[in-house]
């Protein structure tokens, strides 16, 4: 399994637009940072966890030419407002993009990009297959994700366990019932 970290900044990046503090005028790349998201590829799929603001940008700099399924970990502007732009790989990859996400982040989307479940769809638009995430094992395009349900606050956000890798964003409250799915080496054996 390779994970390919394409973004670990805040909601914002970094640097901040019009931010005067030193990180955002650092020259250390380092302090180059785009909206968090994370590319699996395993057994010959690849997977991206989140689409947010940066995704155009993370796809050219990794340079993606294959995209079998995109996970939301939840709804927020900074892990979707990039989703438009999975049609390049419709047009490229000639089928429908393969979407998994929680019944409520599904209610986003669809808030968020109605024209996608127009029933009069403009040409040209993102053509996808949206699947119920829910807090259980889950194969997505043949690959084990096991989301492990963490809390933003009020707002549930679903972090994922893939073999031995754990990937957790927007988290300030994890349960000792979740912690367990980390901790475990080999939860689903
Ligand atoms: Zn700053
Ligand atoms: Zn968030």
């Amino acid at each position: 399994m390779q994970i390919t970290f394409l973004g670990t900044g805040t909601s914002q990046g970094i640097p901040i637009i019009a931010c005067p503090c030193i990180v955002c005028h650092s020259k250390d790349l380092k302090d180059k940072r785009l909206r968090s998201s994370v590319l699996v590829e395993e057994n010959g799929k690849t997977i991206v966890i989140d689409t947010g603001p940066d995704f155009r940008q993370q796809m050219l700099r990794e340079d993606i030419k294959v995209l079998d399924a995109v996970v939301f970990t939840h709804e927020h502007k900074d892990h979707t407002a990039g989703f438009d732009d999975i049609r390049a790989f419709n047009f490229i990859n000639k089928r429908k993009m393969e979407v998994y996400a929680s019944a409520r982040v599904q209610e986003a989307i669809r808030r968020e990009y109605p024209y996608i479940f127009s029933d009069f769809k403009y040409p040209g638009i993102p053509e996808i297959n949206l699947h119920l995430l829910e807090n259980k094992l889950t194969s997505i395009e043949g690959v084990d994700f096991l989301p492990i349900e963490v809390m933003h606050h009020k707002l549930p956000v679903f972090g994922f366990r893939i073999g031995g890798f754990t990937y957790i964003t927007d988290a300030n409250y994890i349960s000792d019932e979740e912690k367990k799915k980390i901790k475990i080496q080999k939860y689903w054996f």
